[in-house]
């Protein structure tokens, strides 16, 4: 837990310095309470951990909220979305490069070496968000067979894998927005998608799946 304890302090810093876009008072929850109740929900794996939470809080006084991610108060899910909205991914990589760092301190990476000492990361694109009605300038664009237009968001994820090793081994690593597809379009803030805080770090050989599109 000691371990555990200080990479959620770390991703608590992190979230205390995220941009702040509100202005005057209205500045009822941190965005440290904002940024960690996001993580949380993925932390618990619920798609319901907010709700969940504040239930929780009302029958026991104290949460999980409360416990294990030192927040305060538990904002709604939509203020979360609209204060994270536009956040700069790579806020983070540097909370992602600890995790790496002390993985590999510990031996925790010698199990996944191959091909000569290296690791091996698995590059695979995946889609977050779609929608006909509700769009943004960061969206990629495709047009279905019936004529409608489809708004996506997708990203690059990276994982460290190995072959034998069990899915309780595969470490979830980095993330990254691929940019808008439609030239009309604003591309999406991102940084470089090959994940240079581990591969400055850890010897590594990158996987990619390329998937052909079929949507034109
Ligand atoms: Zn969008």
């Amino acid at each position: 837990m000691e371990r555990l304890d200080s990479y959620i302090a770390a991703l608590r810093e992190r979230c205390t310095s995220l941009p702040d876009k509100r202005e005057g008072r209205n500045t009822q929850y941190s965005m440290s309470d904002i940024g960690l109740a996001a993580f949380s929900v993925f932390f618990m794996q619920s798609p319901s951990f907010l709700a969940h939470q504040t239930a929780l809080e009302e029958l026991r006084g104290r949460s999980n909220a409360n416990t294990l991610f030192g927040m305060t108060k538990i904002p709604s899910d939509n203020h979360i979305r609209q204060m994270l909205d536009g956040a700069p991914t790579d806020h983070f990589d540097e909370a992602f490069a600890r995790i790496v760092r002390d993985l590999d301190a510990s031996g925790g990476l010698k199990s996944m070496r191959r091909l000569g000492g290296r690791v091996l990361i698995a590059l695979d694109g995946s889609e977050h968000f779609c929608s006909r009605k509700i769009n943004c300038p960061h969206c990629s664009t495709r047009k279905r067979s019936d004529g409608g237009t489809e708004y996506f968001h997708s990203f690059v994820g990276a994982t460290l894998v190995a072959p034998g090793c069990g899915f309780r081994h595969v470490p979830a690593t980095h993330s990254d927005l691929i940019p808008a597809t439609d030239s009309d379009r604003v591309p999406a803030t991102h940084s470089d998608p090959v994940p240079a805080t581990y591969s400055d770090r850890v010897p590594a050989t990158l996987l990619v799946e390329v998937a052909v599109s079929d949507q034109g």
